[in-house]
């Protein structure tokens, strides 16, 4: 038996057997269902998406013996030779070859008669903007009025390319790249099918290589299982089609986030010495920046669709400790030296040379972290260095030293608490001294605004920047182990949601109330403040208008008035 390739063997025959392409299947299915199919259909789209599949099963449901129907039986004489390809009234046509004004007026010719045995004459044109322009003229005459037998299907990879005259005669559909994902998941049935045994990151190779192409998956698939028998392993796939392992470019991502240059290295020159394209190795690295910068921004889905399922998983973990302005560095350092890497004459040392730039380059910090930085200084208190406590504790009292040098945190220690220069700064609540309340407080029971003054004033002295961000906040809810805090949107509100910040909340509460407790932030969007701003401006707007001094400017000018600007101080109008 002859050998059929997966592209070919797996080719959907129904609508609900394509891949990827729902938009498109469902509204055909709809348009012959309801008897409104257009005379001429276009398919645009990259290739290996399914046109041509779509057209030849819009074919079959046309043409089926029980057709028109969306589900064509497969069964009968037409619905055989349109698989097979040889039906008498459905002409596949390769516009690249057959593109000469000759061939299309042969065409035309032939549209004249009427189906030998289905009720359409079906012309299915593929790559259909290679035709000539004198082509073009003469499939228009015949698109202009077509006979009611005959249906044209086009497709194309190129629709910018088809003049518009035709374009504005057809109805046209637009096939995606499928998802990477979907790519990995027909594949795997297609492997269990034909029992090969690759497994999904294996697969994930393939269908990254296929960029959103079936029909490419399939043939590296086919190519990949011709040369290894057996088990079929991610390193025989980077082997057979010479691309690179993603582990690699995981590697190298590590390998820079955590400085180790000797790693990054020994990376290129593996890759050299295997004879992969080290452009390609930038290319996918920039990339993968690039990914690494969505998920940081939160983005996913539609953003990352180059990314299989359960790389972006591990995406996520990457970059959990990475901030977002090193990655915009980093991610910019590589765009920036692709051209000089291009044109080396070494590309291999000038890609290293890069490399030790990015090295060079110090980390960036975000907004946030800097201003945790600077409460951390204020406070003399450098929690992630607790070692040089010894000799800290005499510069306390100079502020400025303090500042620089790292210290142990205070509440480590009872009496340093005293010459603790956070003292320097005002303290509402006096009795509310750090190591004081890890002792259960005999005194009267505090009411819970009470508590939560006193919670704020300790929170404020601990770390003025949470401080801050709180101190319009309410308290909505707190329990035996549990706080709940209600706050606006403004601000540097979202510093609060940080699991640093929710950290450092929970270990001072923890002390504060001496025993754990978990601390909620329920961040409220602001709503009246825009309604109010408007308010007020109208109402500003009345008073200029209305004010003596702009009557008598206007008739004195004989002039009228065009326009009130509100300026920003103090609100003056003009
Ligand atoms: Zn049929």
């Amino acid at each position: 038996m002859a050998y059929l390739v997966f592209a070919r063997k797996y080719r959907p025959g129904q609508f609900d057997g394509v891949i990827g392409q729902a938009h498109i299947t469902r509204t055909l299915a709809n348009a012959v269902s309801s008897g409104r199919l257009a005379h001429a259909i276009l398919f645009s789209g990259p290739r290996g998406t399914g046109k041509t599949t779509v057209a030849r099963i819009l074919a079959k449901c046309v043409n089926c013996r029980n057709g028109p129907t969306t589900t064509p039986c497969d069964q009968c004489r037409s619905c055989r030779e349109i698989t097979a390809g040889n039906s008498v009234d459905v002409f596949e046509i390769d516009g690249a070859s057959n593109n000469k004004v000759e061939n299309v007026r042969e065409l035309r010719e032939n549209a004249k008669y009427m189906p030998a045995q289905t009720p359409y004459k079906i012309y299915i044109i593929d790559e259909v903007h290679m035709l000539s322009d004198a082509a073009f003229n003469a499939l228009l005459k015949i698109l202009e009025e077509p006979p009611a037998h005959v249906l044209f299907f086009f497709a194309t990879t190129e629709p910018n390319k088809i003049p518009i005259t035709i374009l504005s005669r057809c109805q046209r559909h637009d096939f995606r790249r499928v998802e990477i994902d979907a790519i990995i998941d027909h594949m795997e049935g297609i492997c269990s099918q034909e029992n090969l045994e690759i497994d999904r990151k294996a697969l994930g190779l393939i269908a990254r290589e296929a960029d959103g192409s079936i029909r490419d998956a399939l043939s590296l698939m086919d190519q990949i299982v011709t040369c290894s028998g057996g088990e079929i392993t991610e390193e025989q796939i980077t082997d057979i089609l010479g691309i690179i392992d993603r582990q690699i470019i995981f590697d190298a991502a590590d390998a820079l986030f955590g400085r180790d240059m000797e790693k990054l290295l020994s990376i290129c020159g593996l890759l050299y010495r295997q004879g992969r394209h080290l452009m390609r190795f930038y290319a996918e690295l920039i990339e993968h920046f690039r990914n690494l910068l969505v998920v940081k921004m939160g983005g996913s889905g539609k953003a990352l669709t180059g990314v299989p399922a359960h790389e972006k998983q591990i995406m996520e973990k990457q970059v959990e400790d990475i901030s977002e302005p090193w990655l915009n560095q980093i991610l910019n350092t590589l765009f920036e030296d692709e051209w000089k890497i291009r044109q080396s004459v070494s590309p291999r040392h000038a890609m290293e040379m890069t490399f030790f730039k990015l090295f060079q380059i110090r980390p960036a910090m975000s907004i946030d972290e800097l201003i945790e930085k600077i409460d951390n200084l204020r406070q003399g208190i450098a929690p992630e260095q607790p070692e040089q406590k010894a000799d800290a504790e005499p510069q306390k009292a100079e502020a400025s030293t303090a500042a620089v040098e790292p210290v142990e945190t205070a509440e480590t220690e009872a009496p340093a608490s005293e010459q603790d220069p956070a003292q320097q700064t005002p303290q509402p609540v006096p009795e509310d001294d750090g190591p004081a309340s890890k002792m259960p407080e005999p005194a009267a029971p505090l009411s819970n605004q009470e508590t939560w003054e006193a919670l704020k004033s300790r929170i404020a002295e601990k770390s003025p920047a949470l401080g801050a961000c709180l101190s319009e906040g309410e308290l909505k809810k707190i329990t035996d182990d549990s706080i709940e805090i209600e706050i606006l949107a403004a601000g540097n509100a979202n510093l609060l949601n940080r699991k640093k910040s929710i950290a450092s909340l929970e270990s001072i509460c923890g002390e504060f109330f001496g025993k754990p407790m978990r601390v909620g932030i329920d961040i409220k969007e602001k709503e009246n403040s825009p309604r109010r701003q408007k308010k007020e401006a109208r109402h500003l707007e009345e008073e200029a208008l209305n004010h003596p001094l702009v009557d008598a400017a206007v008739k004195t000018f004989n002039g009228k008035i065009v326009d009130i600007k509100i300026l920003p101080t103090g609100g003056k109008t003009k």
